[in-house]
């Protein structure tokens, strides 16, 4: 179902006491001044040992929810450090990153094995937010369509119907992230309406309107608004902003 959505990446960022901290400041701010039917879903995505205890501040019912940040392909086993989608699962988390850049770039995952994380975060009944983007050598060479609808293909078109229904995709250009250089709003709407034209070839029209698609890199408590007026941009993905109480409740209130 397409949505409005608000979804703070910690990354590998704050303690356990500064993330529960962040967190009771974020749910207090919200529910004080946000509210409304263009009102968002804030999916709240902290490090792995800190979920449970976030999940626990969360109040229920309300429009927050807990995702983490990465999982692994199989459903348990001896892989030693790893967390699989169903222990996930266990602990309140409804929505998984899966795809994002930076686990593409620094722990090699690619197609394939996303294909893999797809299918097991799905079978344990997760979200996923699978993201896509394109690096600035792409985007220069004037690749970036091509480059994103091969992303789209190899990445995430293998799915079912049922199961691609579930998907929340993620627009963050590489050049963006962590860079305080934002894609435009035009910048942004332009792949955003690609990414459902292709979603329209693969699957239907129907699919490619019901898709929530967000934005993400560099996305601030002063672009947020603009980015979010696109008729195509659902709400967005937010790294550095995500830390601070004061902003992540700003993008919140952008819509
Ligand atoms: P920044 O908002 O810090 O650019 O990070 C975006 C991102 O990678 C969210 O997943």
């Amino acid at each position: 179902m397409r949505q409005h959505l608000v979804a703070g990446n910690w990354k590998m960022n704050m303690t356990y006491q500064d993330g529960l901290a962040l967190v009771s400041e974020i749910t207090n701010m919200v529910a004080d001044e946000v509210s409304g039917p263009q009102a968002p879903q804030v999916v709240i995505c902290p490090p792995f040992p800190f979920l449970h205890s976030v999940g626990k501040l969360l109040p229920q019912g309300s429009r927050f929810y807990l995702g983490a940040q990465n999982c692994h392909q199989k459903e348990g086993g001896a892989f030693t450090g790893e967390i699989s989608p169903k222990m996930l699962a266990s602990v309140g988390c409804e929505y998984v990153i899966l795809g994002h850049s930076e686990r593409r770039q620094y722990f090699g995952e690619d197609d394939e094995l996303l294909s893999q994380k797809l299918k097991a975060a799905l079978a344990a009944g997760l979200t996923p937010i699978f993201c896509i983007g394109e690096s600035l050598e792409t985007r220069e060479a004037d690749e970036t369509f091509d480059f994103l609808a091969k992303q789209l293909k190899d990445g995430l078109f293998h799915l079912s119907n049922e199961e691609f229904d579930k998907v929340v995709i993620a627009y963050e250009p590489i050049w963006a992230i962590g860079t305080g250089r934002t894609a435009s709003s035009a910048q942004a709407q332009e792949v955003h309406a690609f990414i459902r034209e292709q979603i329209a070839r693969a699957y239907d029209a129907e699919a490619a309107q019901n898709t929530t698609i967000l934005y993400g890199g560099s996305a601030n408590a002063q672009n947020a608004r603009e980015l979010f007026a696109q008729p195509d941009v659902d709400g967005g993905l937010i790294g550095g902003a995500s830390l601070k109480s004061r902003d992540f409740t700003e993008i919140i209130k952008s819509f």
